[in-house]
């Protein structure tokens, strides 16, 4: 398949000592050549070399740039076609000039994420890696990085292809039996069914096991930080946010109208959410009922509840404490270098065993055993396995549910003992759904749906 010549600039905006403009197609070499001057024509060069030499304006024929062209030659290339990458200087105003020059002399100016939909649309790489490429722009820490590369270099597309693969012998199988009913041997059918059906749906199981951490690594741990007025909670909300250099984040689609702080604490990234405006608020248990903020406070994957060392428990204090029960939940006892009259057995009874820590945000004690805290508590249980096949994106996660259901509706078909061809329009459904992750079966609008959320020049 041919398509036309792309370019972009494919390095981040504004000042840098370089900058790369991009071009992906047939006519990458012969566009750039046309503007450029050195030791020998782009056409000539051997593939994946590169070359000093000026940019000329044809319709001037002056020269407007130093440059170096790196030429790559299909299919070595992330797109698989022929590829030319300018390096100019990085100011915004010369790299925008050779692109203007590049669109003039027939390039075509690349949709977001147009470069990799064409590594797709080639088969150089296939969805599930095409949308790690944009979670790697967009990671937060260095795990979310690890999680996108690990799908990147097709961990996930792997399992998937072999639970297809598994599915398709499954569904091969129905149909011998369904082509030569002399055959038929139904009872062995169905148990054979049975056992390589319940070992597919094991291992979507297991793969949505991880999908609750990958989302979290992904998107931040939502965290809610609450207490009485006056206890600390803007305090530690600075101590978080200055000791853990805050993240800028520009996902599309946040709201932007709820007030969030990403910090990086030991690995974990916090999302410092106002969830549903308790951060600030003064007792939300009083305004509503300890039912209601309880399913309030569930929306957050964890709350820091802060105390106050220097006054003893009041209403309110208990009032928050039921409500995070069973909650994931830290008590913070700020202020520790006042004296204390905080009840601590009292404390000990309502903590619901939450880990307790102490703190003086104001003399910064005890932050460190307070960020130890929070890491203990996601990387509880051994999960921190860096080799480990995260599903961390939220389409994967729908479809992989949806394939669950499907294999569940085969089974269930095989306990009633239904007719085999109706059993097997469930098994390809699940095969089809399956397909979707890694974009064997996935509509061209889905397709551009999910390319034009990518930056330019990607
Ligand atoms: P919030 O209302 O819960 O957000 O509490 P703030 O963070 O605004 O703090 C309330 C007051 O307590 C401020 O005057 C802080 O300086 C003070 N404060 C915060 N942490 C400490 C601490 O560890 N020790 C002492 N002595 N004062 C603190
Ligand atoms: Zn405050």
């Amino acid at each position: 398949m041919e398509y036309d010549t792309i370019a972009a600039i494919s390095t981040p905006m504004g000042e840098g000592a370089i900058a790369i403009v991009r071009l992906s197609g047939e006519q990458a070499v012969t566009i750039a050549d046309s503007i450029y001057k050195g030791k020998q024509s782009l056409c000539d060069v051997t593939t994946h070399t590169i070359h000093y030499g000026k940019l000329m304006d044809p319709a001037t024929d002056e020269a407007v740039e130093e440059v170096m062209m790196s030429v790559m030659r299909a299919p070595r290339t992330f797109t698989r076609e022929d590829v030319v990458e300018i390096n100019c200087h990085g100011g915004l105003v010369s790299v925008n000039r050779v692109l203007q020059l590049v669109l003039r002399e027939g390039a075509r100016l690349a949709e977001p994420g147009e470069f990799t939909k064409r590594a797709f649309l080639n088969g150089r790489i296939d969805l599930s890696q095409a949308e790690a490429v944009m979670d790697l722009i967009r990671a937060k820490t260095d795990r979310a990085m690890n999680v996108a590369l690990n799908q990147m270099e097709g961990r996930l597309s792997k399992l998937v292809s072999s639970l297809r693969q598994t599915l398709l012998e499954t569904i091969a199988h129905v149909e011998v039996n369904i082509d030569y009913p002399e055959y038929d041997a139904e009872e062995m059918t169905h148990q054979l069914l049975q056992e390589k059906l319940h070992e597919v749906k094991n291992e979507v199981a297991t793969l949505l096991t991880t999908a609750q951490q990958g989302k979290i690594l992904r998107e931040g741990l939502s965290t809610a930080i609450i207490g009485r007025p006056n206890v600390g909670k803007s305090s530690l909300m600075n101590a978080l946010v200055q000791e853990n250099k805050a993240i800028v984040t520009d996902v599309a689609g946040t709201t932007r109208d709820v007030i969030e702080e990403y910090v990086n604490v030991r690995g974990v990234p916090l999302r410092l959410v106002d969830t549903a405006g308790i951060r600030e608020t003064e007792d939300i248990v009083e305004r509503i009922g300890v039912e209601k903020s309880r399913k309030v406070l569930k929306e957050a994957d964890l709350i820091l509840l802060v105390l106050n060392n220097n006054e003893r428990l009041t209403q309110e204090d208990e009032n928050l404490l039921a409500a995070v029960k069973g909650l994931n939940a830290i008590i913070i006892i700020n202020k520790t270098d006042l004296e204390s009259h905080i009840d601590r057995d009292r404390l000990q009874q309502l903590s619901d065993n939450h880990p307790i820590i102490t703190v003086s945000l104001l003399q910064e004690e005890g932050v460190d055993r307070l960020e130890e805290g929070i890491a203990k508590l996601f990387f509880a249980g051994g999960m921190e396995a860096q080799d480990m096949t995260y599903v961390s994106n939220s389409r994967h996660i729908a479809l992989l549910q949806q394939a669950s259901g499907s294999i569940e509706e085969a089974l269930h078909g095989i306990e009633a003992s239904l007719p085999i061809d109706m059993i097997q329009i469930d098994i390809t459904r699940a095969w089809e759904i399956l397909g979707e992750i890694v974009g064997d079966t996935v509509s061209e609008s889905l397709i551009d749906q999910l390319f034009s959320q990518f930056c330019l020049g990607k």
